[in-house]
């Protein structure tokens, strides 16, 4: 009964989730099947993009040459890039995940259109 059970993080979804790696949460295969494929690809690219970036600062060996080189600020500006579009990335996937959730709750029941203030 203790074995690793995961759940998938999207509310209201209870389907267990196998071994899954660079993704900030876990996401069932149904869910991860929503989005288009422009946005899976978008995730993909910068995902591989930052983890080899972040290979620099692991690689002992490449890192000094790097920092031998007065690469530092410029690794440090790069990862910062990446970091940042793997988050954008990620924010646009989870945002289509949880569109396509409200669209299919919203075809249940219908509410008021929204209207701007003011
Ligand atoms: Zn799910």
């Amino acid at each position: 009964m203790s074995q690793d059970e995961i759940h998938c993080t999207i509310p209201g979804c209870q389907r267990d989730v196998t071994a899954q790696e660079g993704l900030p949460e876990t996401i069932c295969e149904h869910h991860l099947s929503l989005p288009r494929a422009h946005l899976r690809a978008r995730l993909a690219t910068t995902a591989r993009r930052l983890a080899a970036i972040e290979s620099y600062w692991s690689d002992d060996a490449t890192f000094d040459v790097l920092v031998a080189n007065d690469r530092y600020v410029q690794l440090s500006h790069v990862t910062c890039v990446a970091q940042e579009s793997f988050e954008a990335a990620w924010g646009r996937f989870k945002l289509a995940i949880l569109s396509a959730e409200a669209g299919n709750a919203g075809a249940a029941k219908a509410g008021p259109p929204l209207r701007a203030a003011g």
